[in-house]
């Protein structure tokens, strides 16, 4: 008589969720806007203040891979960087703009990321943007950087990224 139940099994994740652990810090390395919100209180200048905590990946760049249009091209270009870390290539297909997307693209599992760092965003107006940033990654032991000025456009209501000038 085998009264005692088989152990449970493990749920499986739910489906399109693959990537990133939801509670996990995102990737892109944002954190949150805690220290900017202590309007009229200044405290302790030039000490090192502000720096928020990580956010984490299900409040951050996760809804944006799981379909919903990312509001900003920062919000874009920070899921587009955690997409390359997770290896969500399809994300970055579906993002990138069609005039100027690749036929496919191959992420190289060999590369390491080791941070995003978006140096200015703005809009020229609704509909594009610019975003500076500085990735860095380490492919085979050597250490890359990546320094771009990148475009984007918003098409029916979701950015596309359509290309980028590469900075010093
Ligand atoms: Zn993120």
């Amino acid at each position: 008589m085998a009264t005692v139940p088989p152990s449970l099994p493990v749920p499986p994740a739910p489906p399109g969720a693959k990537g990133g652990a939801a509670a996990e810090p995102c990737p892109c390395g944002r954190l949150t806007v805690a220290g900017s919100a202590k309007a009229g209180k200044v405290e302790q200048a030039g000490k090192a203040s502000g720096a928020g905590k990580p956010l984490a990946y299900a409040a951050c760049c996760q809804p944006w891979h799981l379909g919903q249009p990312a509001p900003t091209p920062e919000a874009l270009m920070r899921s587009r960087y955690s997409a390359f870390v997770l290896g969500l290539a399809d994300y970055l297909l579906a993002t990138w703009h069609p005039g100027t997307r690749p036929l496919t693209l191959e992420l190289d599992a060999g590369t390491q990321w080791l941070g995003l760092e978006v140096r200015a965003h703005r809009l020229l107006d609704g509909e594009r943007g610019e975003v500076e940033f500085v990735a860095r990654s380490r492919l085979a032991g050597k250490g890359q950087r990546l320094h771009e000025r990148s475009r984007f456009v918003r098409e029916a209501g979701r950015w596309f990224y359509v290309d980028g000038d590469v900075r010093g």
